[in-house]
């Protein structure tokens, strides 16, 4: 299963914003982007200036690729699913990205980042209706029951997780157990609920050209 095995911060430089893709540095003061926000490499400052048109649709797309850390060809296989589907293509897309197993078990409050959500699920850690799930594309359906297994509740990273995500809203179309490290998805997300940064209207017109 390929994915992107590089530096992780000088994708947020490159996109210019927080994709926080580190756990807790992410919220520190050693964040990349607090410390240098400007395009990596040699020439990155000189390089720094205003996009538009193409350069604008392309950093958008980059920018949702790298929040749910896909790669290309994945990315584009959501595109061409949600494009396929009657309704909006922009949220469908989205929507597909935020069912995806790993970014549920972040939602969830599993996990600081999505990678690390990713790599919970890459480890065996995480259960779909009581069956082991260790692909981090896998989609998610409504009324499925998502949890960690019993010896992975008390993990560093989970538990670390479990009091950031105490203090934050809960979505409403997941049923979420905190004592139980579980929830339920109760409806799929609509876009005003999925709270991402990304014009998504740029995407389709990007990939429809
Ligand atoms: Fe991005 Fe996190 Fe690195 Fe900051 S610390 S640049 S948010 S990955």
């Amino acid at each position: 299963m390929a994915r992107y095995t590089g530096a992780v911060c000088r994708l947020c430089r490159r996109d210019g914003v927080k994709l926080f893709l580190k756990g807790s540095r992410c919220f520190s003061d050693k964040c990349a982007i607090d410390k240098r926000n400007f395009p990596p490499g040699q020439h990155g400052q000189a390089r720094a200036k205003k996009i538009v048109g193409y350069g604008l649709q392309l950093r958008e797309k980059q920018k949702a690729k790298r929040y749910y850390f896909t790669l290309e060809g994945q990315f584009r296989k959501y595109y061409e699913e949600a494009s396929n589907k009657t309704g909006v293509t922009g949220e469908l897309l989205l929507q597909q990205l935020e069912r995806r197993l790993d970014a549920l078990c972040y939602r969830v409050g599993f996990a600081l980042s999505r990678r690390q959500a990713r790599q919970l699920v890459r480890h065996g850690h995480v259960l779909v209706n009581g069956k082991k799930v260790n692909i981090p594309s896998y989609q998610i359906k409504v009324g499925d029951t998502v949890e960690l297994r019993e010896d992975a509740k008390k993990l560093a990273i989970v538990e670390g997780a479990e009091q950031f995500h105490a203090g934050l809203q809960q979505p409403s179309w997941l049923q979420i157990d905190r004592a139980n490290r579980s929830a339920k998805v109760l409806a799929l997300p609509k876009r005003e609920e999925i709270h991402l940064p990304v014009n998504e209207q740029l995407i389709v017109e990007l990939y429809s050209k």
